[in-house]
């Protein structure tokens, strides 16, 4: 395997990777849904019931038998708790989707691997799929820092301050007041520098997006495009795109239609 990649101040950048020999680029996606769907068929909810496989289902978007045929060099698992959720169940949710994630994903799949920091990219052998825990949004642990702290040990590698709504720590791209990051959501992400987590501006207000950049070493966009190409809500005006590659920092894109092409519909719009 033959990694590009730099070391920056801010720690390292896994750009892509190209193993020795293949045309074929392997590719990093920073985000899906396939955790929060798999908690939702264990409860007998939308996307039918378990047995839900990851191996193959179509139902969960991705699963491992896309992954290998996409020549995926490591795949982002969000946790997403859905904003209807009761308060004080949202950290049952959270657990739920971690608890899915060792059961359904890591132990029945031997391919995928646990990746619990930035150095773990080095160490994939070959035939081997990363696996990273992600976090979209504070909601998770309201304001409660054994659990943050909890969702570190875990292994969680970004978190996004916030989803659509707002929460504690920060207004989501959703939210018409557009706040920013509140003084919780300023410790958190400083909180998140310390444990070299990258903070996601993917569901930011405008405001938002400039207060982590202001306070994060770890700026990352885990699932937006440019507002230039499409005037979607939670894509990035090109002066946010500059100040982000001024920190340093990392944009995923997406390919959900209705962030490529005005009017499109989505096909999942989380
Ligand atoms: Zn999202």
């Amino acid at each position: 395997m033959n990694s590009y990649r730099e070391r920056t101040n801010n720690g390292y950048q896994v750009y892509i990777s190209k193993q020795k020999g293949m045309d074929s680029m392997k590719i990093i996606d920073t985000h899906c849904d396939a955790l929060l769907k798999l908690q939702l068929a264990k409860r007998g909810l939308p996307y039918g019931k378990l047995p839900l496989s990851f191996q193959h289902a179509a139902e969960l978007e991705t699963n491992l038998a896309r992954l290998q045929q996409g020549s995926y060099m490591a795949q982002f698992f969000a946790i997403f708790i859905e904003p209807d959720v009761p308060s004080d169940e949202k950290w049952q949710h959270a657990l739920e989707q971690i608890d899915m994630f060792h059961t359904e994903i890591l132990d029945k799949h031997p391919e995928m691997k646990h990746m619990k920091s930035w150095e773990d990219f080095d160490r994939l052998q070959p035939g081997e799929i990363g696996a990273v825990l992600a976090l979209e949004g504070a909601d998770a642990f309201g304001n409660d820092f054994v659990k943050l702290r909890q969702l570190y040990r875990e292994g969680i590698l970004y978190m996004g301050m916030s989803w659509n709504n707002a929460n504690l720590c920060a207004d989501g791209a959703g939210e018409p007041r557009g706040g920013g990051l509140t003084e919780l959501g300023k410790e958190v992400v400083n909180m998140n520098n310390a444990n070299q987590v990258y903070t996601d501006v993917s569901h930011s207000t405008v405001k938002g997006f400039w207060d982590i950049l202001e306070l994060s070493d770890y700026p990352f966009a885990s699932h937006a495009n440019a507002r230039a190409i499409c005037d979607h809500p939670r894509n990035l005006y090109d002066e946010q795109i500059k100040a982000m590659f001024a920190k340093n920092g990392l944009i995923h894109l997406v390919y959900n239609p209705p962030f490529i092409k005005k009017g499109q519909r989505p096909s999942n719009d989380r």
